[in-house]
């Protein structure tokens, strides 16, 4: 199962990231989003993350070039027929998930993987609406994509042996650590992270303190490198609200109930950094 050519849906804060670091592994990389305001601002993010590791020295302005010239941006979904991966990362909303493999299928040959970036909704289930849930594994980057070393690969019930090993081997490739983890809501990583960033919300509802005060002692005190308040403006207030309400409903337990603060900052719109407002103000940064 050799790849060659990747293709990334969503040029959100996850698929660009996905695409600089697949292009810098010496992949050619189609991207695609649903508008071309929204592709341009991939694009634009990719160039400045690029242009950082040239000016930096961290890479050649041939090896520059030669990234950049990986990388196409499209609107249309037939352009990453020929993609031996498809890489799926957009929101984060099952039946969307769904609908967009369900067109994919139809598109691609089928020996094409297919892999979700999802942070919690179940792979056995994604899989499972396609017609190859032999080939559809998760591929779960951490964010900031680019400086983050694991990528959690999760084997739905029916993943197969041979593309379980050739994700691992992607992920390898793009100068990742892949750990393997079966499919369960929020598989390893949201299962023991979100649970903790809720209770730091609750924990600002009930007034036990302020956002700076919740971060600085769990930063100061634990040895964190973030804050919970500060990760969960960086994650996205709307991705932390999905993946509670898939721990709450997949896992049956009230413990996992979503605070009310987040489902209302959610409602506002205070989405964190990507609109400019969480529980911090990003707007003159
Ligand atoms: P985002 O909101 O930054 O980007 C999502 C992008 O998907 C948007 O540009 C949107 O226009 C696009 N989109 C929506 N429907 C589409 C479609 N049908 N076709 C093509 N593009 C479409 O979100 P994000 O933070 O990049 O998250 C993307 C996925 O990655 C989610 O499943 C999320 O749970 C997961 N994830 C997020 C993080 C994080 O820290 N934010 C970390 C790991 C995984």
């Amino acid at each position: 199962m050799e790849i060659k050519s990747i293709g990334v849906i969503g040029a959100g804060q996850m698929g660009n990231g996905i695409a600089q670091v697949a292009a810098m592994a010496g992949y050619d990389v189609e991207i695609r989003d649903i508008d071309q305001r929204f592709v341009d601002s991939g694009l634009a993010k990719i160039d400045k993350n690029l242009n950082w590791l040239a000016e930096n020295e961290k890479i050649t302005a041939e090896e520059h070039r030669n990234i950049r010239g990986r990388i196409k941006g499209t609107l249309a979904i037939k352009d990453l027929k020929d993609c031996n991966i498809v890489i799926e990362a957009i929101i984060e909303d099952e039946k969307l998930k769904k609908d967009l493999f369900n067109e994919l299928d139809e598109l691609c040959p089928e020996n094409t993987i297919f892999a979700s970036n999802t942070s919690s909704i179940s792979i056995t289930e994604l899989g499972g609406a396609t017609k190859r849930p032999d080939k559809f594994i998760g591929m779960h980057f951490m964010n900031p994509v680019a400086r983050m070393k694991l990528v959690e690969i999760i084997r739905g019930l029916g993943t197969s042996d041979e593309v379980t090993k050739a994700t691992m081997e992607l992920a390898e490739k793009m100068g990742k650590t892949p750990v393997e983890v079966n499919d369960y809501p929020g598989f390893v990583s949201n299962r023991v992270l979100l649970p903790m960033i809720n209770e730091a919300i609750f924990a600002y509802m009930e007034g036990v303190g302020t956002p700076e005060a919740i971060d600085t002692v769990m930063k100061l005190g634990m040895n964190h490198p973030m804050g919970p308040l500060e990760l969960a403006d960086l994650i996205g207030l709307d991705t932390c609200l999905a993946i509670m309400n898939v721990l709450h409903t997949g896992l049956g337990d009230s413990k996992y109930r979503p605070c009310p603060l987040l489902k209302k900052m959610v409602s506002a719109k205070y989405l964190g950094r990507k609109t400019g407002k969480g529980f911090y103000d990003y707007s003159k940064k």
